[in-house]
């Protein structure tokens, strides 16, 4: 079958990761425009404000289209999956090839714009950023480097380990990283102060919580599905020297919380229902799970993701960005839903536009590992760049590119757009 038709060429074309079938939604600024919601199809960028001015959404509630004039996504995410499901029925049916709602509209081309215009936002205001350990590989292969006869802590496979992160330092995609300073305890020596020596990029997915719950109550796994709005891509920058010597007892603190970086565009998890597969399936010997964290309708996301790096000299060689890793969100243990649920197990809420993280995404194999401490394992297996050079960490210069597609309804391809950033050098 082939996918439904646009009259937005660009989005008909068979290469496309942004089609009728994925609609992704994002915040960005343009040139006199100010900051607003954009959606995504094609090569083309929908200015909802402009949008909802024009009259294109007059047929919504009007709470939606409300908050459809907003800059960020909070309001939207507020009205939960009802709401979002009538604007999506809406979008789609206003780009489909035999509506003239938008096509026709006398002022079309100041409501559409090509999206290399458009500078992508933080798609809310994330009041809270919470950052998952959910990868088997990756808690093993990191538990084994610093803990050989133990890798797995007890807890690991009872609950989805997790750290309160900081909202303040996420930055969109695009956003220069300024290596950090701090204190780090080399080997047989007393602590020093200064640049980190081993920065690493982190491979993650996050989504957007929707209404989210109220102090006190929590979610089941059930019903944190329908909190989940929309995913988008994370790179959780670390500074591994900071953190080793910084993370015990309380866990991650300044080796994490100098930059993360969030893609510009949402998928709907509505577009990523043709991405659903069985949840992770637990081997024999892993515990049964507790009640609270247990749905017999829980689901994995089959969502390749990919990291690139480009170091400085490639890009004045015009060398093309080199693939890293390469995974798939299914290999994940716990599922978001779980992890939703969980977050919500003691009364804390969640409130919309909230951010969570899955954690690196690691696979089995050496290609699948998503960060550098784990790629090289910790430096002693260096990896090859076309540049002629070698990485243990990142270097200054360097510049990191993540991105993911799922497989769509009739064949069509999701995109997740571009989530990216380049390292700077510290300030002594
Ligand atoms: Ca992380």
């Amino acid at each position: 079958m082939s996918a439904p038709q646009s009259w937005v060429t660009s989005a008909n074309v068979s290469s496309t990761q942004f089609g009728l079938s994925n609609l992704p939604i994002g915040s960005f600024a343009a040139e006199g425009r100010g900051r607003r919601l954009g959606l995504r199809i094609g090569e083309e960028v929908i200015d909802l404000f402009r949008a909802a001015e024009g009259g294109v959404f007059s047929s919504l509630d009007a709470k939606i289209r409300d908050a459809l004039t907003k800059p960020v996504l909070n309001d939207l995410l507020a009205l939960g999956e009802t709401a979002w499901d009538q604007a999506w029925n809406h979008f789609a049916a206003i780009l489909s090839s035999d509506n003239a709602t938008l096509r026709d509209h006398h002022e079309r081309a100041s409501i559409m714009m090509p999206q290399w215009g458009v500078s992508m936002r933080l798609p809310s205001d994330v009041g809270d950023y919470t950052d998952f350990y959910a990868s088997l590989h990756h808690a093993t292969n990191v538990g084994t480097m610093f803990r050989p006869d133990n890798p797995l802590l007890p807890n690991w496979k009872h609950l989805p380990i997790a750290y309160h992160g900081r909202s303040s330092s996420l930055v969109p995609t695009g956003t220069s990283v300024r290596r950090p300073c701090g204190q780090r305890k080399p080997t047989d020596a007393p602590p020093v102060f200064g640049p980190s020596q081993s920065m690493d990029h982190e491979l993650e997915m996050g989504f957007l919580i929707g209404p989210g719950n109220r102090l006190g109550d929590r979610l089941t796994p059930e019903q944190a599905s329908k909190h989940i709005f929309g995913f988008v891509l994370v790179n959780d920058w670390s500074a591994r020297d900071i953190q080793s010597w910084e993370y015990q007892p309380l866990g991650p603190f300044l080796g994490k919380n100098f930059a993360t970086t969030v893609g510009g565009w949402v998928v709907p998890m509505r577009s990523l229902q043709n991405a659903r597969c069985a949840a992770p399936r637990r081997g024999n010997g892993d515990p049964q799970l507790l009640p609270y964290l247990a749905w017999d309708g829980d689901f994995g996301l089959n969502i390749a993701v990919s990291l690139h790096i480009q170091s400085a000299k490639m890009r004045e060689l015009t060398i093309a960005p080199m693939c890293v890793s390469e995974c798939n969100v299914s290999e994940l243990f716990w599922t978001p839903s779980q992890m939703v649920a969980h977050h919500t197990s003691g009364g804390c809420p969640l409130r919309p536009g909230d951010l969570l993280a899955s954690g690196t995404i690691s696979g089995p194999t050496k290609e699948s590992r998503g960060c550098m401490l784990e790629r090289t394992w910790r430096g002693t297996e260096p990896i090859a760049l076309p540049d002629g050079t070698e990485r243990k960490f990142l270097l200054d210069g360097d510049e990191v590119f993540l991105s993911a597609h799922a497989q769509g309804r009739d064949g069509s391809r999701i995109g997740f757009g571009e989530c990216r950033g380049v390292i700077t050098p510290a300030v002594e």
